[in-house]
């Protein structure tokens, strides 16, 4: 049973060698008197997702409990995963769930508010951890039930190509906005035009003045920003809002391996301009995915939502597509295969 564990506590950025792969035994049977409240399932696909840098990091966070290095306890996160065995009526073996899991070949799940039958095959398996799965969500109850998009409106998108951000970017369309996404290269932004359908984007490595490309791109303002990155895009954004604008924050990926976050500074523009910005965690929510498949899945089946993934091959290759999240390697949605069977 290969495990992908944490070797230490990270500070700053994360890196491959924070994590160590190792070969673990584990009995391919529930454990005598577990409860029915607990799957044995086979990892097909683990998900790499921003929130875990926060789980390596020693201290209290919002994601609890946090990863302990050196226990031999592998990394947490979402997955897609195949039933082995279970004692719970709803679930048989051979059925498929997406949900939280741990990065091992096989994991003992538990059935909470987290995990979710997968009842629709005829899509990739895969998009059950992006389009489908968690980041999905996050992009539906982040722009439509935050923001309350309304036709004609301008809206901005940070981290753009991204799991989340290529999602945000089609029902900005799909809503009949305006929509321009930043993101860090010339091969990203090219997807978010040509092939996304996005208006407009941008590359923002390439941009020394953040305040004077949104003006650029915006010149009558931003009605809505779709928050993933923080700080610096942040701070223009703030200078670029519109009466009434609505901010989304999802995310400050740029904030995450900082031990001294970056100020923002343009604040009282929140006041002036009447903003609402409002935070969210994904989870709080859960009670609205059948809601959204019903509302995605003829979308993806009609070809008019679009979904692009980045597929590392292999668990061996996890910590490296997991840390790739932070120098923006990953083209589209970072996915694991740990088996395909
Ligand atoms: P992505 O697939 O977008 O991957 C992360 C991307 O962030 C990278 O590819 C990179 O793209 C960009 N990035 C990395 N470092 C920086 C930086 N310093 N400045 C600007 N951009 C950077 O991740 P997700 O779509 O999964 O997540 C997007 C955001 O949403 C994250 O902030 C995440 O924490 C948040 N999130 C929040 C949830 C919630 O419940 N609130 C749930 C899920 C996600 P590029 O090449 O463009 O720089």
């Amino acid at each position: 049973n290969k495990q992908v564990v944490l070797k230490e506590y990270v500070t700053g950025f994360p890196e491959e060698s924070d994590m160590d792969i190792i070969e673990g035994t584990i009995t391919l049977k529930l454990p005598e008197g577990s409860n029915n409240e607990v799957l044995l399932v086979k990892n097909l696909y683990l998900s790499c997702d921003p929130y875990m840098r926060i789980l390596m990091t020693q201290g209290p966070s919002y994601v609890t409990p946090s990863i302990t290095p050196g226990t031999g306890t592998p990394l947490r996160g979402y997955g897609v995963g195949r039933v082995l065995e279970s004692g719970h009526p709803d679930y048989k073996k051979g059925d498929l769930v997406w949900g939280i899991t741990t990065w091992q070949e096989y994991s003992f799940v538990s059935l909470d508010q987290s995990l979710f039958k997968i009842e629709h095959t005829d899509v990739p398996l895969s998009y059950y951890t992006g389009i489908l799965g968690m980041p999905g969500m996050t992009a539906y109850v982040g722009f439509f039930e935050l923001c309350s998009p309304k036709k004609g409106e301008k809206v901005f998108v940070s981290a753009a190509s991204g799991a989340v951000g290529q999602l945000v970017g089609q029902f900005a369309k799909l809503a009949g906005c305006y929509v321009v996404g930043s993101a860090g290269s010339k091969e990203k932004v090219e997807l978010l035009k040509n092939k996304l359908g996005f208006d407009e984007a941008f590359n923002y490595k390439e941009e020394p003045d953040l305040d004077a490309a949104l003006k650029r791109y915006f010149p009558e303002g931003i009605d809505i920003y779709f928050e993933n990155v923080g700080g610096k895009t942040l701070d223009a954004v703030l200078l670029n809002m519109r009466l009434n604008g609505r901010i989304s924050a999802c995310g400050m990926i740029s904030q995450y391996n900082l031990t001294q976050p970056e100020g923002v500074t343009n604040l009282t523009n929140i006041i002036m301009k009447r903003i609402r910005m409002q935070g969210f965690i994904v989870s709080d929510s859960y009670h609205l995915y059948p809601k959204f498949l019903e509302f995605i899945l003829p979308h993806i089946r009609e070809g008019k939502v679009l979904y692009v993934e980045d597929i590392a091959e292999g668990l061996e290759n996890g910590p490296a597509a997991l840390v790739g999240l932070f120098t923006g390697r990953n083209f589209g949605k970072q996915v694991v295969v740990v088996s395909r069977e």
